[in-house]
């Protein structure tokens, strides 16, 4: 494990591969020859630093990048070339305008008043200003409505100074091959798209690649697969894991049979037991909902994780692995356990691990290795 910054020293490592995110975002192209791929990159690349990850796509040849919020786009742009276009999926917000403008960030618009105020931002600027339309086709959440877009058809006006680049729409299922959503949205999204102004599409997230032809536009949009999540549930990953997380032990004590571990004695020995402490809690995105149900690896064995998770602090049983000292470090995320089964014991997704991934860990930019 590369050595951490020594303000770090007794936190957590954090390693993130950044080879092993570009070989997935290579990999995710030759799954999409119907157009370019982009990097959906918000939440600070689900929480990976989105300012290691971006320009390392960019290298790789990515010139799209996604993020949520306008002040991601502008913590980014400074950091990538002028032929990379950026652009925010929430959309512009009246004020906003002015550094969509200025710092050549593109929005992506999202309903009536956004084209509005785009328009009148073209307006004022005296020139086309670029954006991107979101189209609704079933998730109810952001984009224009097929009514919206019925009334906008209506006046040949409407989208006058927008240079629409791509219009888009999100998969609500894409993750469920067989959810019949996925076509009725195609099917939507092709009667909206006649009735705007001629653009590029853009359609695949992640588990929309692995659609294949239905999921084919001019630009896919993944995130999670980029960074290992797995786009096919059910089936085996097909990506590349690109975390691994490693805590020390702080402390190995022995614990009698019927004493208790951890706040509210949730639970209790049943043999005489060893019990490693180790350096991270749900102060650190490691959830609380893992209590009692969590587990790490050291040397190539499963331990479990014994009691409450607590705010700085997780307990895990070491009685089998009896070469375990105070120093050496149990590995809490990786190639052995990747974000998709902690998720599982969590009851969430990986999306949520990887976000909750805290800022307390030594964050190394480094390949990242099995355990043992
Ligand atoms: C988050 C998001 C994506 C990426 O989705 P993944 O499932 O992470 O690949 C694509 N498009 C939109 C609109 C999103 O909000």
């Amino acid at each position: 494990m590369p050595d951490a910054a020594p303000s770090r020293h007794g936190a957590a490592t954090l390693s993130i591969d950044l080879e092993a995110i570009a070989a997935n975002w290579r990999d995710l192209c030759a799954r999409h020859p119907s157009g370019p791929v982009a990097a959906v990159a918000k939440a600070d690349a689900y929480g990976l630093g989105a300012a290691e990850v971006v320009p390392r796509l960019v290298a790789e040849g990515c010139r799209h990048v996604f993020v949520a919020q306008l002040a991601e786009a502008v913590a980014l742009r400074p950091r990538l070339g002028e032929g990379v276009l950026v652009a925010v999926l929430n959309g512009v917000t009246p004020g906003s305008e002015e550094v969509f403008i200025r710092e050549r960030i593109v929005p992506v618009l999202n309903d009536p008043g956004q084209v509005a105020l785009w328009r009148s931002a073209a307006r004022a600027a005296g020139r086309a200003l670029p954006a991107l339309l979101h189209v609704d086709t079933g998730m109810n959440r952001l984009g224009l409505s097929a009514r919206d877009v019925e009334r906008l058809a209506e006046d040949a006006q409407s989208f006058a100074g927008i240079d629409l680049l791509y219009v888009m729409t999100h998969f609500v299922s894409s993750e469920l091959p067989e959810d019949p959503l996925n076509a009725a949205q195609v099917a939507r999204f092709a009667t909206t798209r006649a009735r705007l102004p001629a653009a590029r599409t853009s359609l695949a997230n992640s588990s929309g690649i692995f659609l294949g032809p239905l999921g084919a536009s001019d630009l896919a949009r993944p995130g999670a697969a980029l960074y290992g999540i797995n786009p096919t549930p059910g089936r085996a990953n097909p990506m590349r894991c690109v975390v691994s997380l490693d805590a020390p032990v702080l402390q190995v004590r022995e614990v009698a049979a019927g004493e208790t571990v951890g706040y509210n004695a949730t639970w209790r020995a049943e043999r005489p037991s060893r019990i490693a402490t180790v350096a991270a809690g749900y102060a650190d995105g490691y959830l609380r909902s893992l209590s009692g149900r969590g587990v790490a690896f050291f040397r190539g064995r499963l331990v479990p994780l014994v009691g409450r998770v607590s705010m700085d602090l997780l307990t895990f049983d070491v009685t089998d692995a009896p070469d375990l000292a105070s120093g050496h470090t149990l590995r809490l995320l990786g190639p052995e356990l990747p974000p998709d089964a902690l998720a599982e014991r969590a009851g969430t997704n990986a999306y949520e691990i990887l976000t909750a991934l805290g800022e307390r860990y030594a964050r190394v930019y480094g390949p990242v290795r099995p355990e043992a």
